[in-house]
């Protein structure tokens, strides 16, 4: 098949499979109240959504796969577990907790979470620590709430085995496994395409449905009232079948290729809904605090110890990386600021803050101090003949070429245009024209400068000093160019 055919019978494909979801969300509310109905119409409805993981993972390359199966896996056996609960409840009698259908639904968090994992983990090339904090954050905040709720009341309960406790506690325990990795997934880099949507979508429908059922759970005669009505069980149901299905939407869209593939965006703003979510996620802490307290009696106490603590040093190293993330990004400016762009050099101002020192730390020395400024011969007539872009790589090519030619001591700035300085510390008149004179034998492409030089006079400042380069440099150029000519001198030959 041509490629153009193979892509718009994938979106094809992607396409119906959406209109087969929304069909399977709207019929189940209208099946009749026969649990064999409703429960056949689920588990088909999760292998549906099986399938359409697995074709869609078939489609991408060998390497993005991985992620698919371990949600397709999670998805499998979820879906098998209502089967194997509503079986053992009525042929087995199965009601007390763990029932043989658990294990089944509990797989479904830690299928999901590798998935997620291997995702994030291929999105992000370079490992993001920022990131990490922020989904530790809302972990830790909302994993407060789930533990003064659900974790340690059913802990507190009596008259349950410890198997009993730990199945009952491994849900909520399993959703704040996913409510990380989808805080994770949400703060990776890569494509956020529809596929990236649709998963995101799938694990908010799983973590709505647990949440609510919690809620329906510590809502006491309300919430059995509730969990009794047709109106609002059925919904909650589709909830889990519409994650099911999510997963198989995201898996056959044509963007599933791109959802485990890293890109190279500049690292995500501290946006609003993000800075909002860390505010609640930080608050939940002394907010439970306070409703325990209104109630008068902290039950939870020690929970709020070790929650607040983790969110205290969760929010001081979120702000260390940011604050050591601005001062590198600070110093980056500094060095902008200070080199020039096309060669690389340092830039006038950077001369401009090194030649007094250097003037200073000679002073103190007592050692001699020498600058001189090059100038290129006849560079506009170079520029004429080979064109702009040419002049530029020669400027780049010169630059490098008389760096490497200096002693390592020695300081070469570009002044601007096709002009130079150079500092030599500890170089009197000699010295420096021997090192000039290496310079200007390796001026790339046959071309030359003219060099005037002044050796500080001990007194007086860099202005002066460079002045008188700079009258040297012109003597330079009317004695003929190609030539080192020095300050005080009339003429000296190149
Ligand atoms: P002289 O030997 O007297 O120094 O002659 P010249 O042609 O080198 O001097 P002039 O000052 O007349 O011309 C300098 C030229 O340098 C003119 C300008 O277009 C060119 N120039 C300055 N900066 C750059 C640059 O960054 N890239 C390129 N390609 N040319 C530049
Ligand atoms: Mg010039
Ligand atoms: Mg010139």
């Amino acid at each position: 098949m041509p490629l153009s055919e193979t892509v718009s019978s994938e979106r094809g494909a992607g396409r119906v499979f959406a209109v087969v979801a929304v069909l399977a969300v709207a019929g189940y509310q209208l099946l009749p109240e026969n649990v064999w109905a409703r429960t056949a119409w689920q588990v088909a409805a999760g292998y549906a959504g099986t399938a359409a993981i697995l074709i869609g993972a078939h489609r991408l390359s060998r390497d993005d796969r991985l992620p698919w199966w371990c949600f397709a896996a999670g998805v499998f056996l979820n879906t098998t577990g209502i089967g194997v609960a509503v079986v053992g409840e009525r042929y087995f009698g199965f009601l007390d907790l763990p029932t043989p259908a658990d294990p089944f639904f509990l797989a479904l968090y830690p299928a999901c979470a590798l998935g997620l994992g291997v995702l994030v983990w291929r999105r992000d090339r370079r490992r993001d620590w920022t990131a990490l904090v922020d989904a530790a954050t809302i972990t830790t905040g909302f994993g407060l709430l789930a533990w003064v709720y659900v974790i340690e009341p059913a802990a507190l309960g009596d008259r349950m085995n410890r198997w009993a406790h730990a199945t009952q506690v491994a849900y909520p325990i399993g959703d704040l496994l996913l409510l990380g990795m989808m805080a994770r997934l949400l703060r990776s880099g890569g494509s956020r395409g529809a596929s990236f949507w649709w998963i995101t979508g799938a694990l908010a429908a799983f973590l709505i449905g647990d949440s609510t059922w919690v809620v329906l759970g510590n809502l006491g005669d309300t919430g059995i009232l509730l969990e009794n009505a047709r109106w609002f069980r059925r919904p909650l149901e589709s909830v889990f079948l519409i994650g099911f299905l999510l997963f198989g939407v995201a898996a056959l869209h044509a963007d599933a290729r791109h959802v485990a593939t890293a890109a190279d965006r500049p690292p995500a703003r501290l946006g609003r809904g993000l800075l909002t979510l860390l505010t609640v996620a930080s608050l939940i802490a002394p907010v439970l605090l306070g409703v325990q307290v209104h109630h008068g009696r902290v039950v939870s106490g020690w929970a709020f110890v070790f929650g607040s603590a983790t969110l205290f040093l969760l929010v001081v190293a979120r702000m260390a990386l940011l604050v050591r993330e601005l001062e590198c990004q600070a110093a980056q400016v500094r060095d902008l600021a200070r080199s020039d762009e096309l060669t690389g050099l340092p830039n006038r101002r950077a001369w401009n803050d090194e030649l007094p020192r250097a003037l200073e730390r000679a002073r103190r020395d007592r050692s001699p101090v020498t600058v001189a400024i090059l100038d290129l011969d006849r560079f506009k007539t170079f520029n004429d003949t080979h064109g702009h872009p040419a002049g530029d790589r020669l400027l780049k090519a010169a630059a490098a070429a008389w760096h490497s030619a200096l002693r390592d001591v020695d300081l070469i700035a570009r002044h601007g245009g096709e002009e130079f300085v150079v500092l030599l510390p500890g170089a009197g008149p000699a010295e420096a024209r021997q090192v000039l004179a290496r310079a200007l034998a390796v001026t790339p492409l046959g071309q030359t400068f003219s060099a005037g030089v002044a050796v500080w006079d001990r007194t007086e400042t860099s202005d002066e000093l460079l002045a008188r380069a700079d009258a040297a440099l012109y003597a330079a150029k009317a004695g003929g160019r190609n030539r080192i000519t020095q300050s005080g001198e009339l003429t000296a030959a190149g």
